[in-house]
């Protein structure tokens, strides 16, 4: 049976990552969260003073880009991927909401973009990932043969984002999460280069109120539809 390529995108906190995770593990392919990548570059910017202090250098990060190497490294005991910036596993560094805060106006630089989308067109080359982000289906793999739109509302998004975070320890407030899945949703769909928006052929599912199970039977039973034809 030939493999195929499966596109994800959506609005932030959708649960993209955790859908698109199981999915791979259901299909024994290999699952790219192209979001960590766009943070290990943000957080990459905060250390280096490119954006964080009195004026941010969006010219000067894009010409430092060569100084980034980004990988991921499985971890077997997690049976996920993390992130690693220059050697350093940053996985739970880039989850911050400091991170969260900053990441969208990183996004929107052209020249990272250009440098992602061709780090995520060789990930995928062989066909057989799960890939998530927000442009995969259009800009990435415009020829990915299944792909998935997901949205939900952002009160349902932010409330799972504000457990989560709280889970981790890390003291933000309700409203304050509120804020940025809303201030991220208007930045990524309306910059410039590859804004976020729904593939002409993707399925639109909407989770607010599907549980994970129900989702990821559907997303499967789709998937091996796809394989199989
Ligand atoms: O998926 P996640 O929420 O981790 O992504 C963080 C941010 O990275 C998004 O809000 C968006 O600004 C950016 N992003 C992007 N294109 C992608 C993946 C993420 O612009 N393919």
């Amino acid at each position: 049976m030939g493999k195929i390529t499966i596109a994800i995108d959506g609005f932030s906190s959708t649960g993209k990552s955790t859908i698109a995770k199981q999915l791979a593990k259901a299909l024994d392919y290999v699952y790219v969260d192209t979001g960590a990548m766009y943070r290990a570059v943000t957080l990459f910017a905060m250390r280096q003073g490119f954006i964080g202090g009195k004026r941010d250098d969006l010219e000067g990060l894009g010409n430092a880009l060569s100084g980034i190497d980004l990988k991921f490294v499985y971890n077997k005991s997690l049976g996920f991927s993390e992130m690693y910036l220059n050697g350093e596993n940053v996985e739970n560094e880039i989850r911050t909401l400091a991170v969260s805060q900053q990441v969208s106006k990183i996004a929107t630089i052209e020249k990272v973009r250009l440098k992602l989308v061709a780090m995520q067109q060789e990930m995928g080359k062989k066909k057989g990932v799960v890939m998530d982000g927000r442009d995969i289906g259009t800009v990435v793999f415009p020829d990915a043969e299944f792909k998935i739109f997901m949205t939900a509302s952002p009160e349902t998004r932010a409330f799972r984002r504000y457990k989560e975070l709280l889970e981790k320890g890390e003291k933000v407030t309700y409203e304050e999460v509120l804020k940025n899945v809303q201030t991220r949703d208007y930045i990524d769909s309306h910059r410039e280069f590859s804004p976020l928006r729904k593939a002409e052929d993707a399925i639109e599912f909407d989770n607010s109120d599907m549980g994970l199970k129900e989702q990821l039977e559907r997303m499967y039973n789709f998937a091996l539809r796809k394989i199989g034809g």
